[in-house]
């Protein structure tokens, strides 16, 4: 891709209503654009990083044998007054009405329009169990939306929804939805930890958070030092605690030494139990041929949120430093002289070519600018690979190549194996 046709506005300094680094940093690489309060809309740098974080999610979920669904954002209130959540939500759950008078509103979750379609079309506990999952935009009108799309009112999610036939298979749907969130994340190949948690407004039995750690979470989580023990502080409190007596106690679980830190939750799931199920009357028959409720289980994994996430953890003075999984571009072929020099120009072009061929995804900059901007502008944008095609090229066909963590080198540009390889080294 031209780096010369594509929207990418960069700016050099961050506007001023952008608090935390990753909404400073999204801004200013030209990833997203403010519409209203807690609204953005995705430009295609912005855009690429959401999808391909979009399919590391599809990828596994899949794979963990659930079936994805696109269900609707607009829902009819009768609906939420099934589970009663229609007064309970508050005003969060942002509501409508059409020209009939009739009263909607925009989805913040989907518990009651999947339970409804289940109910209605599921009769036997022989189709069971189902996992039913959606990548799709949720609106909350949230009280302070902040940290740009980190806590937007309008953002994606990927939603799960899960129907079981008893306990024991619940268990064994929400152990299945624990793994794959495991796996999304170390995929992505960021830090986290699967923390107990207070279970809101969705509620249920009991449930599990998975928080990216880094300084500007909003959360403060009670980790072990040296075991996978970790709580949400939220649940401390509502269970009478004080949350600063914590730290550099023994771990409960008898591994190790609490450690207070900062997470960003990116995901939980949720045992339901039969909450929605027994409301909505959502039965099958059981092996006996009785009419048997429901046990389901929900799953949400933020993603959109895991942008900004991803960037709380990963960055420097310059920008963004993308775990090589979600960059929005694998290399930048930085060319000097583009629109000068014929030979840099027919050069970069086939370089670009070779690199697509071989499944890369590869922005060839093609700027009149000179080195130091585009290299500013490469490193803001956090792309892991430079090459660097200029004068060496003329004189000895020779490109430099530049890591975004700061090692370079000098190599034959026939030698794409050795660009490769460093690349490779350093994934
Ligand atoms: P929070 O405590 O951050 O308000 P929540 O507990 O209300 O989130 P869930 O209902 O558990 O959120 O939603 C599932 C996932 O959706 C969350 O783990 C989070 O990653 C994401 N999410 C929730 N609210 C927002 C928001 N306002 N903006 C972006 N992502 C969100
Ligand atoms: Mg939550």
């Amino acid at each position: 891709m031209l780096f010369s046709k594509l929207l990418i506005p960069t700016l050099k300094d961050a506007p001023q209503e952008a608090e935390v680094i990753s909404h400073k940093l999204m801004l200013r690489a030209g990833m997203i654009r403010k519409v209203a309060s807690g609204i953005y809309t995705w430009l295609p740098l912005g855009l690429k990083v959401l999808k391909k974080i979009e399919n590391i999610v599809r990828e596994e979920m899949d794979a963990s044998g659930a079936q994805e669904v696109f269900m609707p954002m607009v829902q009819p209130k009768e609906l939420w007054d099934e589970t009663k959540r229609w007064e309970k939500m508050g005003p969060e759950l942002l509501r409508i009405q059409d020209r009939h008078e009739r009263d909607f509103c925009l989805g913040p979750t989907h518990e009651e329009v999947i339970t409804d379609i289940i109910r209605d079309n599921v009769k036997s506990y022989k189709e069971l169990p189902l996992n039913i999952y959606q990548i799709q935009t949720k609106f909350r009108d949230e009280v302070r939306p902040r940290y740009g799309i980190m806590r937007g009112r309008e953002f994606l999610m990927k939603d799960s929804y899960s129907f079981n036939i008893d306990e024991e298979s619940l268990q064994e749907t929400y152990l299945l939805m624990r793994d794959t969130y495991k796996k999304v994340l170390e995929r992505i190949g960021l830090e986290y930890k699967i923390s107990a948690a207070d279970s809101g407004a969705i509620g249920g039995d009991s449930s599990e958070e998975f928080h990216v750690l880094a300084e500007n979470g909003e959360d403060t989580i009670a980790v072990s030092d040296s075991s996978e023990f970790a709580i949400n502080t939220e649940l401390l409190l509502k269970e009478g605690e004080d949350i600063n007596s914590l730290e550099g106690k023994p771990s409960p679980d008898g591994n190790g030494t609490i450690q207070i830190k900062k997470g960003i939750e990116v995901g939980h799931i949720f045992k339901l139990g039969k909450l929605y199920a027994e409301s909505m009357k959502a039965n099958v028959l059981n092996a006996e041929g009785k009419a048997s409720t429901l046990h389901m289980g929900c799953y949400g994994i933020g993603v959109s949120r895991l942008v900004a996430a991803a960037i709380e953890q990963n960055f420097d003075e310059k920008g963004i430093i993308w775990p090589h999984s979600i960059a929005p571009f694998d290399i930048n072929i930085i060319a000097i002289g583009f629109d000068k020099d014929k030979d840099i120009a027919s050069a970069s072009i086939k370089l670009h070519e070779e690199l697509t061929d071989m499944g890369y995804d590869v922005l060839l900059d093609n700027r009149k600018d000179g080195y130091g901007a585009k290299m500013k502008d490469s490193e803001l944008i956090g792309i892991p690979l430079n090459i660097i095609i200029g004068k060496s090229y003329l004189e000895n066909q020779e490109v430099e190549l530049k890591g975004r963590n700061g090692q370079s080198s000098s190599n034959p540009i026939s030698d794409i194996k050795t660009i490769l390889d460093f690349f490779k080294d350093k994934k």
